[in-house]
């Protein structure tokens, strides 16, 4: 396991100083910094560099590193913890670390199982932040979205925490919710649907949900219980867990990992618009594909009470849907390799200058509980 997480370590910090997401990355690097200015001198005075110069550009930004907030779980997310190490376990993944990560946790599934999820960065002015909003597990039956989650939250913990990485948190908010739907998850034979047998993925509130949802469900559907809409929209926890989480935090990307459709889906903004904003978002779509060795891009369609439809198509914030190859438990590190630097890309880019995320009726409404 030592060797594992080192290992990965030094393949995120490889990448890292090697320019990984080159197109955009914000990552502080004394010396990109002394090179990136050298050439603006030279270029637009076309004097050699004087002493003042130098002093100037040798001045490195302020790093910000946050202090490892101490731990302290309840009762109840111990036992959720120790639930989830035992899962891991059966799969052959290696300890989760859940309990070293310090939860938010408000709202619980239909079972009473805690909806958890981790930040980092400040929690003012997400508005004027780089926000990017990460899930895994919507269902519970594909699992290895859940283990790349918890992997994502190792590796963002040790690049935040560590004075030695080249990663600054500053200006940015990173959010990540491991395991929207628990129940289905922790069932001996894991499903799709949640305990009470819905699609969270076809419950939110989308402006098509009254008028299709339960008629396409029975018709194109043909009533399949994997993708049963529910009575009505937002009518499950899960569902208003995502809704809150994007009120609360206004993401300006959103990546929800899924399996096994092996494609990387985008809804949002217009992927081929002259606007700088539409442009914004289709270059990360560009560069995820390319960071994980031209992984296929595909539009997938997106459905009444989808969160593509939600958050992507009507709310204008772009969403990529991360379908991994399989559910196959043994190809976990596979596709941590395979898509970690997507991850970091999507991370790094700041799509908030300028981005009109189109309908900021989704805006934190204050006290808006999970
Ligand atoms: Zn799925």
């Amino acid at each position: 396991m030592k060797r594992q997480t080192s290992f990965i370590f030094i393949l995120l910090t490889s990448f890292l100083l090697s320019g990984c997401g080159s197109d955009g990355v914000q990552f502080f690097n004394p010396s990109k910094t002394v090179d990136i200015e050298t050439k603006k001198v030279t270029k637009e005075n076309k004097i050699a560099q004087t002493g003042p110069v130098q002093e100037k550009i040798l001045k490195a930004p302020e790093k910000i590193i946050p202090v490892k907030p101490e731990v302290k779980l309840s009762e109840k997310l111990v036992k959720y913890c120790s639930l989830m190490d035992s899962k891991f376990e059966m799969y052959g993944w290696g300890k989760s670390n859940c309990e070293q990560y310090d939860w938010h946790h408000v709202r619980n599934s239909y079972l009473g199982r805690p909806l958890i999820w981790k930040s980092w960065g400040e929690e003012t002015d997400v508005e004027k932040k780089n926000v990017t909003l990460i899930m895994c597990g919507v269902h519970g039956d594909e699992i290895t979205p859940i283990k790349f989650c918890f992997d994502v939250i190792r590796s963002i913990d040790q690049m935040v925490y560590d004075p030695n990485s080249p990663f600054d948190i500053k200006n940015k908010m990173i959010v990540v919710a491991p395991l929207v739907a628990p129940d289905s998850f922790f069932k001996k034979l894991p499903t799709r649907t949640n305990h009470k047998g819905v699609d969270v993925n076809r419950n939110f509130p989308t402006k098509d949900w009254d008028a299709d949802a339960l008629r396409l469900w029975k018709t194109r559907y043909r009533s399949d219980k994997r993708r049963y809409p529910g009575k009505r929209p937002l009518s499950e926890q899960e569902t208003v867990f995502q809704v809150n989480l994007i009120k609360r935090y206004s993401p300006d990307k959103i990546i929800s990992v899924h399996a096994p459709l092996t494609i990387l889906d985008y809804d949002g903004p217009a992927k081929h618009g002259e606007d700088k904003h539409e442009h914004a978002a289709n270059q990360l779509l560009i560069q995820m594909s390319k960071d994980a060795s031209g992984y296929r891009i595909k539009n997938y369609p997106f459905f009444p009470g989808s969160l593509g439809n939600w958050a992507g198509n009507e709310r204008g914030i772009p969403t990529y849907t991360l379908e991994l190859p399989s559910s196959d438990n043994r190809k976990h590190r596979e596709y941590w390799n395979l898509f970690s630097k997507a991850i970091y890309s999507a991370i790094n880019r700041d799509m908030s200058n300028g981005l009109n995320v189109a309908d900021k009726e989704g805006k934190p409404a204050s006290g808006n509980k999970l």
